[in-house]
């Protein structure tokens, strides 16, 4: 932990290796601020939510390391309510982005703006505030369900907790437990799947009620029925919610108000899912090959069944 200008994975690694609770990765940086490398201008004021929370990059040029551009001129907007969904190839720098809006990082040059405030302005305290994420991989604090979902808002109700797991799609599951919300989960708990503790990081989300949200969506493929309860969460929690998502689920990316492919840092395409098969560039391969992924799936599970 000595090195915090050490990347992202490298932490990653450490914090794997960390295996005393700390498992949430806001709580993670909370804990290393002090030598984070991004740090609280002496003057940083708090963000205010003052149109919406509309989400501005422009012009973003970043490198972890300065010899190895990642991102070169992002420039685009998320409307307040709207949703962003961004896709490519693995790489990209899809997570990146979120990473500078999070302000784990700051750009290189060009800015990252909330409602025309600069995130290097604010405190970082009011910024992830106004954030909510759920990331690829949920990791879940060895305690109980109900301390997780509430960690969102310490002080909600028993009944808050429990209309949101509700709400994420995620409460018959905990109900069907021997001790419900008080099923002790985590490294020492019981191991709840990948979709189900991405529903528990849902709720735990629909807690905190943030005005923006970052939703990093799972690479792997998640079974139908639970993709469509995830989705259905997750269209909840992003209803009137400026939300930027980095998109692997079609069905995410239909009904995204703008799709932004990325490729080698920068902007390849972008519009509207029809627009850009109509292109039949980049996005409408990317398109095509999933398309046929899932039917080879949903055929091979068919193939399964009726073994
Ligand atoms: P994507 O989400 O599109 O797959 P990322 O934004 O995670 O891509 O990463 C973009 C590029 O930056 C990749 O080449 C990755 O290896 C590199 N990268 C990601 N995180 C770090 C880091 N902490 N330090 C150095 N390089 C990194
Ligand atoms: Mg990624």
């Amino acid at each position: 932990l000595l090195q915090l200008a050490a990347p992202l994975n490298f932490i990653g690694f450490v914090y794997r290796e960390i295996r005393q609770g700390l498992t949430d990765i806001e709580q993670m940086f909370d804990l290393l601020e002090v030598e984070a490398e991004v740090k609280d201008t002496p003057d940083a004021r708090e963000l205010k939510i003052n149109a919406g929370g509309v989400i501005s990059f422009k012009d973003v040029h970043f490198a972890y390391d300065p010899e190895r551009p990642i991102l070169k001129g992002i420039s685009f907007e998320v409307g307040a309510g709207k949703t962003v969904a961004v896709v490519g190839p693995s790489g990209a720098g899809k997570s990146t982005l979120s990473r500078l809006l999070y302000r784990f990082y700051d750009v290189q040059s060009g800015s990252i703006e909330i409602d025309g405030q600069d995130v290097r302005d604010l405190t970082q305290k009011s910024l992830r505030a106004a954030i909510g994420m759920v990331p690829q991989d949920t990791v879940l604090f060895n305690d109980t369900i109900a301390y997780n979902i509430r960690y969102g808002r310490p002080s909600a109700s028993e009944e808050e907790v429990s209309a949101a797991a509700e709400v994420a799609q995620v409460g018959d599951f905990i109900r069907a437990l021997p001790e419900g919300f008080q099923t002790k989960v985590g490294e020492r708990g019981l191991k709840l799947s990948g979709g189900e503790k991405q529903r528990v990081a849902i709720a735990r989300t629909i807690l905190k009620a943030p005005p923006i949200l970052i939703l990093d969506e799972a690479t792997s493929a998640l079974d139908t029925t639970t993709e469509r309860e995830i989705q259905t969460a997750l269209d909840i929690v992003s209803k009137n919610r400026t939300t930027l998502v980095i998109a692997h689920r079609l069905s995410t990316v239909i009904g995204a108000d703008e799709i932004i492919v990325l490729k080698n840092g920068q902007i390849a395409e972008r519009g509207k899912h029809q627009a850009l098969l109509a292109r039949n560039g980049l996005y409408a391969s990317m398109w095509n090959r999933q398309q046929e992924a899932t039917e080879a799936e949903e055929y091979l599970k068919k193939v399964r069944e009726s073994d």
